[in-house]
């Protein structure tokens, strides 16, 4: 859960890598490859350390990597408990993020009947958004 936004980054400690890969994150509309940002950040940051910390983000929630594009972004509702599902224009690359329990359960229903066992879902709905269409 992210409790403070100040004096830490989603409860762990606030270091410069992380804060300038938040920082890139920030500034972008789209989700940015590893590679991408790693350009962008100029070298000070090195492409292991970049990996690195968005692992970390996307463990604590912070970014997703969206499994369209393979890019990550900062979650756009890091309140909301449970598993967030995507919108992904394919045309403006604008991702929209949604909440449904009924889908998750759904989904838990589905691995359950043949005999798996649900560790993580992924919903990623590619198509044009309202402002593309
Ligand atoms: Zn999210
Ligand atoms: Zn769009």
């Amino acid at each position: 859960m992210v409790t403070s936004r100040t004096s830490s980054i989603g409860g762990f400690k606030d270091t410069r890598p992380r804060r300038l890969v938040l920082r890139e994150l920030q500034k972008s509309k789209r989700a940015v490859e590893p590679t991408e940002l790693h350009r962008r950040l100029r070298g000070q940051v090195d492409p292991v350390t970049v990996y690195r910390v968005l692992r970390a983000f996307e463990e604590r929630g912070l970014v997703h990597r969206h499994p369209s594009s393979g890019g990550f972004a900062l979650c756009t509702m890091p309140d909301t408990s449970g598993h967030h599902g995507f919108l992904s224009c394919r045309k403006c690359g604008r991702v929209q993020e949604f909440v449904d329990k009924n889908l998750c359960k759904q989904e838990d229903r589905i691995a359950e009947s043949s005999g798996f066992t649900s560790e993580s879902h992924v919903t990623d709905i590619i198509g044009v958004c309202q402002s593309c269409r």
